[in-house]
């Protein structure tokens, strides 16, 4: 189906960006890589009457390292990260990057549209809520920094004000001896995962320091799962441990059965997942190289 007409608006800022969508009202909204929001349009689901697109703002797509943390522009593609050296210093980042859809969407979408739109079963929010995540807004009453957290509040809704723009994504690097990773399972490249299992943790020798484990696409956000967590910190890491954790993770989540399986089969997943990403994060936190891709049905 085709979208409903609109007017199409270029901004040349991010401030203009800002000022254009206040002044357009509520019926106008930003584009980006329009990998949400034109599906959207041809659905007919989304009728807005303006949208203003970001893709022409200078300067806007970039990865860097500054004062101990990684940070993306708005428009930085899945796939510049996924190709990114400096992005695979955090392997969650690589792991969540290479895949998202194929290779057409991750050319397309952006990790700042990919935050906004907040899609329960979307891959950002769940691999970056393990890490030590802000995100950089910028609004009519000036720039705002918030933390991942506290950003996504429900499925589809955000902390942003209805003209603010995500302006930067910024990652706080872990520290030595970290090692993270992020397993989804799908069941095929260009459809949302089933489930997905974002694990980051410190080791001391075989004992885990400390650990974030978040679910993903089995509740209306990414869950953190306190207390997998909990039965990992300060253990040894061996297979009781790790079973415990995986159990208390399929507890924490809360899927619905729908077209990518009954919530018991999501449930199950969350256990494989979690077990396998806890191992492959804590080898990668003891230096090995590890590839950690997603898994398909
Ligand atoms: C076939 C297909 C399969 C997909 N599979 C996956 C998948 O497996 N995993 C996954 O994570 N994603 C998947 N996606 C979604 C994809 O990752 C999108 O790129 C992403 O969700 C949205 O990013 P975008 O840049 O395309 O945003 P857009 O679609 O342009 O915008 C999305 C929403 O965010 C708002 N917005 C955009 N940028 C900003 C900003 N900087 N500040 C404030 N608001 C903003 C827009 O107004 C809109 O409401 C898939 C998409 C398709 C078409």
């Amino acid at each position: 189906m085709y979208p409903r007409s609109f007017h199409y608006h270029r901004a040349g800022s991010l401030k203009e960006a800002v000022t254009m969508l206040g002044q357009l009202g509520k019926n106008a909204k930003f584009l980006a890589g329009g990998q949400s929001l034109i599906p959207l349009l041809k659905f007919r689901f989304a009728n807005p009457e303006h949208l203003v697109d970001l893709s022409f703002i200078p300067g806007t797509s970039f990865i860097k390292e500054d004062s101990g943390a990684m940070h993306f522009g708005l428009m930085t593609r899945h796939s510049e990260i996924e190709h990114s050296a400096l992005a695979r210093r955090i392997p969650v980042l690589h792991d969540c990057a290479a895949g998202i859809a194929d290779v057409q969407v991750r050319n397309q979408g952006t990790i700042g549209g990919s935050l906004a739109e907040a899609d329960p079963s979307g891959d950002w929010a769940n691999a970056l809520i393990t890490l030590d995540t802000t995100v950089h807004c910028l609004g009519a009453n000036g720039t705002r920094t918030i933390a991942l957290s506290d950003f996504v509040t429900d499925a589809y809704t955000t902390a942003l004000a209805h003209e603010e723009l995500v302006t930067e994504v910024v990652v706080k690097i872990p520290p030595k001896g970290s090692g993270g990773a992020y397993l989804a399972f799908k069941r095929a490249a260009p459809v949302y995962p089933s489930a997905s299992v974002a694990v980051q943790l410190k080791l001391a020798g075989d004992v885990c320091e400390d650990v974030a484990i978040a679910l993903g696409c089995v509740g209306l956000t990414a869950i953190r799962a306190t207390e997998a967590e909990t039965a990992l910190r300060g253990q040894i890491l061996n297979d009781k441990t790790v079973a415990t954790a995986a159990e208390a993770a399929r507890a924490a989540a809360d899927p619905q059965s729908d077209m990518r399986g009954s919530a018991e089969y999501k449930r199950q997943l969350i256990v494989a997942l979690a077990k396998r990403a806890i191992q492959i994060a804590a080898r990668r936190a003891r230096g090995e190289k590890v590839e950690g891709a997603h898994l398909y049905a």
